[in-house]
């Protein structure tokens, strides 16, 4: 489990920055840097919906990882204690980031 905070203010399962899933999805199977990384369990919020108020943030949660390069992927799960998505803005899973990846 890792310990998980994440600015994507604009995804539906973000709540006070911490994520309600019990497991994400992060892509960037050629990573090099944390750009090319993306959270694909973003869902934007619908139009209209302030808050979440359907789901429990969780601070821990299991992080599937497609970045084989970073220094905290062991076969495509993430080791790291805590990581941070970086998402400020974001209206689509593209435009977030894993911004505690580490090259190897
Ligand atoms: S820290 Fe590394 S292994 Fe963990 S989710 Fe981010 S890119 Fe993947």
């Amino acid at each position: 489990m890792t310990d998980l905070t994440c600015s994507a203010e604009g995804c539906a399962h973000n709540q006070d920055r911490y994520c309600c899933k019990g497991e994400i999805r992060v892509e960037g199977a050629d990573a090099a840097c944390c750009q090319d990384t993306c959270c694909a369990s973003f869902d934007r919020m619908n139009q209209g919906k302030a808050v979440n108020n359907f789901e429990t943030p969780k601070r821990s949660l299991n992080v599937a990882c497609e970045a084989v390069s970073c220094v905290y992927n062991d076969s495509r799960r993430c080791t790291a204690e805590e990581i941070s998505i970086a998402g400020h803005g974001a209206e689509e899973a593209g435009h977030t980031q894993c911004a505690s990846y580490r090259s190897r």
